[in-house]
């Protein structure tokens, strides 16, 4: 039978619960157990699919399609749990899924309550997560902060869990802020004794305090937090700000959180062994040799959350490339009035995420012209795809005009567009093309020299797709389509002759990189970055490449 944690979060939200969830399955694939973690959303929306990113940050996309909070990407990138629809579940789902049942009449003519129908069906889904994945311990994060009024439902259902399964298989972890008063000069402790409080009000006692601090905590303070918390001292672990977030595992290893782990669990497993994560995955993503700015052109720049995986996919490059990358986020409307040539220059690679709408198109597609004429790596992720088909249609086969039916229903040549399929499509949330397909590659092409075989699988989440009438000209005019969905003939990936690394592709190759085996398609980029950085710094750069 699996073995159960719940991790909770207290005193504020941003504690980086996920992180912390996936360190702690880091730490115990470290010691041969197999794991997987799901995340519980208390927000009433289905799915994030249909939510601004400024509300919610990326959406993250699994194999299987489900649309799903940008904490699934952490647990992917820290551990080998395969993430699909059964791992995210939103308060929208359990009562979606409970009055469903209800008017199918499955209740047999009782009251449905939050306790225990909605209790019942919260625990449900934890049991399907655990049989799915067959693993030997779940680790369930409950988002939201204890003490909310929306996630009361998921932490009782959290404290029935270890009635039904006895206390031996459930462990409760608290995610708490233990902060640093600067004109005091002194680390407090009372709002970690106030969350705690607060859920040993609902009945949760936690067996592991992580405690999130700038500055390291005394012996005394160990001891007086595991004193009014009623927590174990070894078991009260300091979180204290790190460099990477990679490092994470590590400072719980330190503090043999996976030994309090295991043996709350009564398991014996082997040794921890994180000897491969620490060289080749922490040690090169701090010290690295070289360094490399690439832009990100978006239009959600301000918010961190919002291009989560991309940010991660292009560290876990430099770490491929002993490379630090410093990402210049670059709002595509600052480039609208100002010109690409002003914000661009000096860069040594331009990406172009994935996004929606009309704002800061003009923008990206001139930053593509700029990366293509001045022969600077651009990667196109989706969206970014879409502008780099538009700008070579206006600006190389002279389709003056060319847009994407998405923001020009009317335009003359309708260069991105919908498929009759999607063209029926009522409904926003749920039906865009998501999750994986294949994706044939031709050879001779940079993606292939960059993925090393024919058919790769990659995870979509859009709509609009590229127009094949438009295919022949584009080719004449030294597109290459590298990658197709043969089943449907969707293009999925384009790609420039003549240039050091212009790949542009309708997917999300973000969502699949890992910070012990960067992307390929990142990898790649940042290594023609690379290049490039070292020419600018050579002299025969300046000559051959004026306009920079
Ligand atoms: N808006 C585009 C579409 O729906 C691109 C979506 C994206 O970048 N994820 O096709």
């Amino acid at each position: 039978m699996a073995k159960f944690i719940f991790v909770t979060g207290g005193v504020i939200s941003s504690l980086g619960k996920g992180i912390t969830s996936a360190s702690i399955g880091r730490i115990l694939e470290a010691r041969g157990l197999k794991v997987t973690l799901m995340k519980f959303d208390p927000y009433i929306n289905v799915d994030p699919g249909t939510m601004n990113p400024y509300q919610h940050g990326e959406v993250y996309v699994t194999e299987d399609g489900a649309e799903t909070d940008l904490d699934l990407g952490h647990y992917e990138r820290f551990t080998h749990a395969q993430m699909t629809k059964f791992h995210n579940v939103t308060t929208g789902q359990v009562y979606n899924a409970v009055i469903t049942k209800e008017r199918h009449g499955d209740y047999l003519g009782k009251t449905i309550q939050v306790i225990p129908h909605i209790t019942n069906e919260i625990k449900e889904r934890v049991k399907i997560a655990a049989h799915v994945s067959g693993a030997d311990i779940v680790i369930a994060e409950i988002g939201g902060t204890v003490g909310d009024i929306e996630s009361l439902p998921f932490l009782e259902a959290a404290r029935q869990f270890s009635l039904d399964m006895g206390k031996d298989n459930v462990l409760y972890i608290h995610v708490t802020l233990v902060p640093y008063i600067k004109c005091a000069e002194e680390i407090k402790t009372k709002p970690t004794q106030h969350s705690v409080g607060t859920l040993r009000e609902i009945g949760i006692q936690p067996d592991v305090l992580i405690c999130r601090t700038e500055k390291p905590l005394s012996n005394e303070l160990k001891e007086k937090i595991s004193l009014f918390c009623n927590v174990r001292k070894e078991a009260v672990i300091e979180a204290k700000d790190v460099g990477s977030i990679y490092q994470i595992p590590l400072v719980f290893k330190n503090q043999v959180l996976d030994e309090i782990i295991l043996s709350h669990f009564r398991l014996i497993s082997k040794s921890c062994d994180l000897k491969d994560w620490e060289k080749n995955v922490v040690e090169r993503a701090i010290s690295p040799k070289n360094k490399i700015t690439v832009a990100v052109v978006g239009k959600y720049i301000t918010l961190q959350d919002a291009y989560k995986s991309i940010y991660e996919a292009l560290i876990h490059a430099g770490i491929a490339n002993d490379a630090r990358v410093e990402v210049k986020k670059i709002d595509s409307e600052i480039i609208e009035k100002q010109g690409a040539e002003k914000i661009l220059k000096g860069v040594s690679g331009v990406l172009v995420p994935g996004g929606f709408g009309y704002r800061g198109i003009e923008g990206k597609i001139k930053a593509i012209k700029f990366a293509r004429e001045k022969k600077i790596p651009l990667l196109g992720l989706c969206l970014g795809m879409q502008c780099a088909v538009i700008e070579f249609a206006r600006n190389v086969c002279g389709l003056k005009g060319a847009n994407s039916s998405e923001f020009k229903p009317k335009t003359k040549y309708p260069v991105i567009s919908l498929l009759e399929e999607q063209s029926r499509v009522k409904n926003l949330g749920g039906t865009m093309r998501l999750g994986a397909y294949l994706c044939k590659i031709k050879k001779a092409s940079l993606a292939y020299k960059s993925y090393g075989k024919a058919l790769v699988k990659e995870r979509h989440r859009h709509r609009y797709e590229f127009n094949n009438k438009y295919k022949k000209i584009f080719e004449k005019k030294g597109m290459v389509f590298s990658g197709i969905y043969q089943k449907k003939n969707l293009v999925e990936i384009v790609e420039l002759k003549n240039h050091p690394y212009f790949v542009a592709v309708q997917f999300h190759p973000e969502f699949k990189s890992k910070p012990n085996k960067a992307h390929p398609l990142f990898r790649e980029f940042i290594k023609a970055g690379l290049a490039l950085s070292k020419l600018y710094e050579s002299d025969i750069g300046v000559r051959g490449r004026e306009g920079f």
